[in-house]
C-alpha cells in the first residue's frame, strides 16, 4: 500500500546533488535485504575497509530477556537468521581507493612502546593472555603494522621518563579528566600506554580500536575501551579538520546523556588524532537488524525512543547530528543504545547549515535540495529509521545515490500492510518535506514526538533512567568480549609520512586536540 508522506516536491528547481558533491557516510548492505523489489546490486569498493563477514563469531543465540514494557509480549524475532555472509556497498562512495588504503593503515607509534616496556608486547599474532585478576582472555592480537621498520625512536613527548608513577594509571586519569577542574592538571594519554587488541569498525575517517591499558597502566584486566584513530594526513586531505573537532567538542559536552558514547580523553601525536571512547560490546544495531531481517513493534519503539531522547538532549543544546543510521546506534551490555560517530555533527543553535553530509537514504529533502537545514533534518532522519527498523529496508531505496534522493525528493513512501495506522502516521508526519508541519519541528519540539500514539506505554523517565533492560541484551563472557562485531582485514601499513611542518594552520587546530 503506498500513501503519500508529503506533498511531492516539484522538480523544477531540484537540483540532485552529484554524489561528488555530498559528503557520504558509507552504508554496508546485506545481500538479503528484502523486499524483493530491492534491487541485488553487487557494490563496488567502497572507501573503508568492509568488514570480512556479517557474522558474529558466536553461533549462540544472541540475545536475551525480551521486553521492557509491561506488554512488551514475546521477542517476535527470536528465530535468528544465520548470518549474512556478504556485506558490501550500495552506494559507490566519493572518496579513492587510495585514499581508502592510506585511511585504513594506522598507528605507526603502537608498537614503539612495546620496546620500552619490555612485556604484554601485542606482536605476537595470537595470544592468550591471564591477568592479575586470572581471567583468561583469548584474544587474537594484531600488528598492525608490520612492525614499522621507519620509524624506530619512540615519539619524544610519550617515553615513559615524563610520565609521573604515582598517576600513571588510564582510570585515574580518565576519571580526573572527567571533571573540569582537574582537567588540565592531569597528565596526557599516549598511544604507547595502550595494547591495540582488534578493529572493531571503520568509519569514514577513522578506524575504531578495541585496546586496553598495558599492564602497568590498568587497574585491572577487565578495563577496555574503544579508541578512535584519525590519521592526521587524511584529515588534513579529505578537508575534514571541522569535522573532527566538532565531533571531539560535541562528544564532551554530550557526557550527561547515557545513551550517547562517553569520550573519556583525546589527544595527538606526530601522525594521529585520538579519541578514548567508552566500549559498547553489543555491536551495532545495523547487524542486529540484518539478522534479524526486522524489528518487532516492541523493539522498535524502545530504539526510537531512545534516539528521541538523545535528539532531545542535543537539540537542545543547538546540536544536529545529521548521520542517524542503525551502523551508528551501538547496544550497551544491557541492551541500551549508545550512539557514535559526531563526525558529521554540528552546533548550529537556530541557524541554517549548508554543508551537505550524510547517508544518501537518510537525507531530507531540504539537505538534498541545498535549502539550507537544520536540526529538523534528524526528525526526518527519525522517521527514516523507524521504518527501516520496522521494514527492514529504508523507505527510499535504489542502486544509485541520484535515484534515492529523486525518490526521496518524490516523498511517496509505500507501507507495507504490516505496519498500523499509528505507525504510519508517525513515519509521515516525521517525513514531512514542509518543514513547517515537520514532527519535532512545530513549537514543542520533542514533545510532540514523545506524545505521539506511537510511543504508547513508554515510561520515559524510566527509559531515560536506564531502569529496565533493552529489548535485546548481549550476551557477553567478559566486558572486552568482541562477538558482536565484525572481523576486519588488517590495515595495510602506510609509509607515507605526515609532515605537520607542511600544515601549520591544520596543526594548530590539532594542538588542543
Ligand atoms: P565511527 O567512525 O565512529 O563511525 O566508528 C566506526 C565503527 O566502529 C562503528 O560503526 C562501530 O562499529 C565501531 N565503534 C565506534 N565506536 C565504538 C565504541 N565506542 N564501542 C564499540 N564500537 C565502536
Amino acid at each position: 500500500m503506498t500513501s503519500t508522506a508529503s506533498s511531492p516536491l516539484p522538480l523544477s528547481g531540484f537540483l540532485p546533488v552529484a554524489s561528488t558533491h555530498v559528503l557520504q557516510s558509507q552504508r554496508p548492505q546485506s545481500n538479503n535485504l528484502s523486499p524483493s523489489s530491492i534491487p541485488n546490486s553487487s557494490g563496488s569498493a567502497g572507501y573503508s575497509d568492509v568488514p570480512k563477514s556479517a557474522a558474529t563469531s558466536s553461533n549462540n543465540t544472541p540475545f536475551q530477556a525480551p521486553g521492557f514494557l509491561s506488554n512488551s509480549g514475546s521477542n517476535q524475532n527470536s528465530n535468528i537468521q544465520s548470518p549474512t555472509p556478504n556485506f558490501f556497498m550500495s552506494n559507490p562512495l566519493v572518496l579513492s581507493p587510495q585514499v581508502s588504503a592510506n585511511c585504513s593503515a594506522a598507528l605507526r607509534d603502537f608498537h614503539l612502546s612495546d620496546q620500552n616496556s619490555g612485556h604484554n608486547s601485542p606482536a605476537a599474532s595470537s595470544d592468550t593472555y591471564f591477568d592479575e585478576d586470572d581471567m583468561e582472555i583469548d584474544m587474537t592480537m594484531e600488528d598492525p603494522f608490520g612492525r614499522n621498520k621507519m620509524n624506530p625512536s619512540p615519539p619524544s613527548h610519550a617515553t615513559h621518563a615524563n610520565i609521573n608513577e604515582a598517576s600513571q594509571k588510564i582510570k585515574t586519569i580518565v576519571n580526573a579528566r572527567s571533571t573540569a577542574e582537574t582537567r588540565n592538571a592531569c597528565p596526557a594519554l599516549h598511544a604507547h600506554q595502550f595494547e591495540l587488541l582488534r578493529t572493531l569498525g571503520t568509519g569514514t575517517f577513522a578506524r575504531v580500536w578495541l585496546v586496553r591499558p598495558k599492564r602497568e597502566y590498568r587497574t585491572s584486566g577487565t578495563e577496555f575501551y574503544a579508541l578512535k584513530v584519525l590519521k592526521k594526513k587524511d584529515v588534513v586531505k579529505l578537508k575534514q579538520v571541522e569535522h573532527v573537532l566538532n565531533e571531539r567538542m560535541l562528544l564532551s559536552v554530550s557526557r550527561p546523556q547515557p545513551f550517547i558514547v562517553d569520550l573519556f580523553a583525546s589527544w595527538s601525536d606526530r601522525e594521529n588524532l585520538y579519541m578514548l571512547l567508552e566500549y559498547s560490546p553489543g555491536g551495532e544495531v545495523f547487524t542486529y537488524l540484518r539478522k534479524m531481517r526486522r524489528f518487532s513493534q516492541v523493539q522498535t519503539q524502545f530504539y526510537i525512543a531512545s534516539v528521541t531522547l538523545i535528539l532531545e538532549f542535543l537539540h537542545d543544546r543547538g546540536i544536529v547530528y545529521r548521520d542517524l543510521k542503525p551502523e551508528n546506534i551501538l547496544l550497551d551490555a544491557r541492551g541500551h543504545v549508545k550512539l557514535v560517530d559526531f563526525g558529521f555533527a554540528k552546533r548550529i543553535g537556530s541557524q541554517e547549515t549548508y554543508t551537505l553530509c550524510g547517508t544518501p537514504e537518510y537525507l531530507s529533502p531540504e539537505v538534498i535540495q541545498s535549502r539550507g537545514h537544520t536540526t529538523a533534518v534528524d526528525w526526518w532522519a527519525l522517521g527514516i529509521l523507524t521504518y527501516e527498523f520496522l521494514c527492514g529496508f529504508p523507505p527510499f531505496y535504489d542502486n544509485s545515490p541520484f535515484a534515492i534522493y529523486e525518490k526521496i525528493v518524490q516523498g511517496r513512501i509505500s507501507f507495507p500492510a504490516s505496519l498500523d495506522e499509528t505507525t504510519r502516521d508517525f513515519v509521515s508526519r516525521l517525513c514531512e518535506a514542509d518543514l513547517s508541519s515537520r514532527l519535532g519541528n512545530l513549537v514543542n519540539g520533542a514533545r510532540d514526538v514523545k506524545n505521539h500514539p506511537f510511543f504508547f506505554g513508554i515510561d520515559w523517565k524510566a527509559l531515560g533512567e536506564q531502569k529496565m533492560n533493552g529489548p535485546l541484551v548481549p550476551e557477553l563472557s567478559f566486558p572486552g568480549d568482541t562477538r558482536y562485531f565484525d572481523e576486519y582485514p588488517h590495515p595495510s601499513p602506510d609509509f607515507e609520512p605526515y609532515r605537520p611542518e607542511s600544515h601549520p594552520q591544520e596543526e594548530n587546530f590539532f594542538r588542543d586536540f
